[in-house]
């Protein structure tokens, strides 16, 4: 039976109307699961005994259990969470000065194959269910509050978010429902490596921001780190950005992993500039960050900071992100669960 955390509000409307309750029941039972974060029927005082005994079976406990926390050294937290069928999944939480930002996973493991990305070896194992990526949020935001509080989601962990479409689009009209979790669409990030149908409907359902990560700035050098450039090109995937009804003064981010002599010279940033004309957009450069079982290198530090130079001196908007959380694995494509 399907428990009520995976449903959106008319869907829990009619469940409710099936026990013969009124509407207005859904709205206080979806605020206490995903509003205040109250999960168990007996603690959702506004409902009359009655109904919260009825509701037991339809409550079951989140299906993400915390199993183990890792503390970088800059802040950074990595949570490891056991699903109910054994699989590991990992959500890390990045505090900054005015802001802490949670990293999600939709699926265990990836089937995208980048060559950069340690979670890319592991394979696919499966999709999430929208409550195993819910339950990450509410696990972490049980946890935060006061200045750690979180205020920023991105789907940038485990897995490709556009491959667990359905799921994820569920899971992210309800975080941003006003009667759910109440985030703004603007404090969502989707990062993806684009896969055009999916992105356009991605966008339609929740307008969040998207960050595509592009890591090449040919089709040659990105079928070589990304796979699935191969299936669709980036021309094709720029073409989907550039159609896409962005709001006024909003733009795309362009993540650009810069790997050591793969794609950090000069020539890749004027390929890249070209590329990108016409986006609205910021780049953010991350320089490689180093995994035991890879033996691509780290940026040269010159040569990351003459790549960004040039984007800027072309009129590009141009950012090096010196990952976070690389001590503790817990960086961008550093997440493999206890998998590798
Ligand atoms: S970078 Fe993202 S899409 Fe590519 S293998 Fe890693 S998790 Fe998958």
């Amino acid at each position: 039976m399907e428990g009520f955390l995976s449903l959106e509000l008319p869907e829990l409307e009619g469940r409710l109307h099936a026990l013969g309750q009124p509407r207005y029941r859904a709205r206080q039972i979806f605020s206490w699961l995903h509003g205040k974060g109250v999960f168990r029927a007996e603690e959702m005082r506004n409902l009359p005994g009655e109904l919260r005994s009825r509701l037991a079976p339809f409550l079951p406990p989140l299906p993400v259990n915390l199993e183990e926390t890792l503390d970088g050294e800059d802040g950074t937290r990595k949570f490891r969470f056991r699903l109910e069928d054994g699989a590991s999944i990992e959500s890390v939480a990045i505090p900054e000065e005015k802001r802490t930002t949670l990293c999600l996973s939709t699926q265990v493991g990836c089937a995208e194959g980048c060559l950069f990305c340690r979670t890319g070896r592991m394979g696919l194992r499966r999709n999430l269910r929208v409550e195993e990526i819910l339950g990450q949020y509410y696990a972490v935001r049980a946890m935060t509050d006061g200045k750690q509080a979180i205020t920023h989601v991105v789907f940038m962990g485990m897995g490709e978010p556009l491959a667990n479409l359905a799921s994820t689009c569920r899971a992210l009209r309800i975080m941003t429902h006003p009667l759910g979790c109440g985030l703004s669409p603007r404090k969502i990030t989707v990062s993806t490596v684009g896969i055009p149908g999916a992105l356009e409907e991605l966008f339609e359902a929740v307008p969040v921001s998207i960050t595509l990560s592009l890591n090449g700035a040919d089709n040659a050098t990105r079928s070589r780190l990304m796979p699935v450039n191969r299936r669709y090109p980036m021309e094709e995937v720029l073409a989907t950005l550039r159609r896409l009804p962005l709001a006024p003064r909003r733009r795309f981010t362009i993540a650009y992993v810069l790997i050591g002599g793969e794609n950090d010279s000069l020539r890749d940033a004027r390929r890249l500039v070209r590329a990108l004309h016409g986006i609205r957009c910021k780049v953010n450069l991350i320089p490689f960050n180093p995994f035991p079982e890879t033996k691509m290198k780290r940026p040269e530090r010159a040569d990351v900071v003459a790549f960004q130079e040039c984007l800027r001196s072309r009129g590009l908007s141009a950012h090096v992100r010196w990952s976070r959380g690389s001590d503790v694995l817990a960086a961008c494509g550093q997440l493999a669960g206890d998998a590798l």
